[in-house]
């Protein structure tokens, strides 16, 4: 996959370039950026381009408009908080497309940066439309893309553009993702762990079969265990259950069986009378959650389990969470796994849906080896082994 070549390939000495970044940050109420992460993690590639004097024009999504402007999705604020990052001007575009862009894109020097509007004030851009990617690629001498967020998606500035640019390849942080997924997976230090909660089988059984041909060894906690336990004949409660999904655990195990993968579901569980943050809660055996009672977070000899086998791991990769973190009462399970992968000197790798959340409230985010920016993304790539957006520019040319 790091075949394709990436933005130390080019010549960007006065050359307008063009980088997809991931600036689709979380904005509060009042609309200021509550967490500027993404912004600051694509100022490698965009530092790297300004100082061999590039022109550099910014291009992002922000939010989800319906293919027309909304001014509270504007990438306007994002631009006060780059020139800030960067310590230099940074002019805005209104719009992403269009003669006026050109003629902004025209004017800007080398050395100057352009931030592009929000992306999805066009229709255009979920669509994949060609004339909208054609509209982009004039903007561009060379494209890269460094938005690992919206690699998995097939959209105009992911995909489509790249059949109209004439140079492309990826930026940094695209490079360091893809750098860390490879030594987790393609070629790991064993024994390599998996480990993997939150709510539902259904949107993991891919990440799950995926898995289970590359790992020594398996993890299932949060809601998801509980779909195992049905599977197993135990008694689960009022418990998360997705009933048409039995089999399909039931399918999983057998594969773990028969490829020699050690599977490790809680030993016991936190329950509770109901979901919520106050009133009763007790700790049970796996085999004991009574009948009008809900399984809420891994108990402490689970997470005993647990913390001996990540201690033996040497690469560990986790999505998800042991229990309802959300929850004081139930976040131990959660926090000890992360404070235990933190503690372990394996390569660990992290990513999707509220796992990086998990990981900061854990107070482990240094202690991980690498934190995946992206959130479906890393799901797909864990699961696929590849992503669209790398695909299409592995197609236009790999290095020689
Ligand atoms: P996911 O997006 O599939 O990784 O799921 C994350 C969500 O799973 C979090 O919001 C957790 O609160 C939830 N979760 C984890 N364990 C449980 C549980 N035992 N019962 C209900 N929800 C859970």
């Amino acid at each position: 996959m790091l075949s394709c070549k990436t933005i130390e390939d080019f010549q960007l000495h006065e050359r307008r370039i063009l980088i997809r970044v991931d600036y689709n940050v979380p904005l509060d109420e009042e609309g200021n950026i509550s967490d500027d992460t993404r912004i600051r993690r694509s100022l490698p590639t965009v530092n790297y381009a300004l100082d061999r004097n590039g022109r550099v024009i910014l291009a992002s999504h922000l939010g989800r408009p319906r293919g027309k402007p909304e001014p509270r999705l504007s990438l306007k604020p994002v631009a006060v908080r780059l020139a800030r990052l960067l310590k230099k001007e940074v002019k805005f575009a209104p719009d992403c497309i269009g003669p006026q862009v050109e003629e902004m894109v025209n004017d800007l020097q080398p050395g100057e940066v352009l931030l592009l509007e929000n992306l999805r004030f066009h229709p255009g851009e979920r669509e994949n439309d060609p004339e909208f990617a054609r509209a982009l690629a004039r903007l561009a001498d060379v494209y890269i893309n460094d938005a690992f967020g919206t690699a998995h998606r097939k959209h105009a500035s992911t995909y489509g553009i790249v059949q109209f640019v004439r140079e492309a390849g990826i930026g940094f942080l695209m490079k360091k993702e893809i750098e860390y997924f490879q030594r987790a997976l393609v070629d790991p230090r064993r024994p390599l762990l998996a480990v993997i909660g939150g709510a539902k089988v259904s949107t993991k059984i891919g990440i799950l079969e995926a898995l289970l041909k590359r790992v020594d060894k398996m993890i299932i906690g949060g809601a998801m265990a509980f779909t195992f336990y049905r599977y197993l004949g135990w008694p689960t409660g009022k418990s998360l259950v997705e009933e048409e999904m039995v089999g399909v655990a039931g399918r999983i195990l057998k594969q773990a069986w028969q490829g020699g993968v050690k599977l490790y579901l809680p030993v016991d569980v936190v329950v509770a009378p109901e979901f919520s943050p106050h009133g009763e809660s007790r700790t049970v055996p796996c085999q004991e959650i009574p009948r009008d009672w809900m399984g809420l977070d891994i108990g402490p000899a689970s997470v005993t389990l647990f913390e001996e086998v990540i201690a033996g791991a040497q690469t560990i990769i986790w999505n998800g969470p042991m229990g309802v973190f959300e929850m004081d009462k139930f976040k131990h399970g959660t926090f000890s796994v992360a404070r235990a992968i933190g503690r372990s000197s394996a390569l660990s790798i992290a990513g999707g849906g509220d796992t990086d959340v998990a990981i900061h409230e854990a107070g482990v985010t240094d202690q991980i080896s690498y934190i995946s920016t992206g959130g479906g993304a890393f799901l797909e790539l864990l699961e696929k082994g590849t992503l669209p957006a790398l695909e299409v520019l592995k197609e236009r040319g790999s290095k020689p």
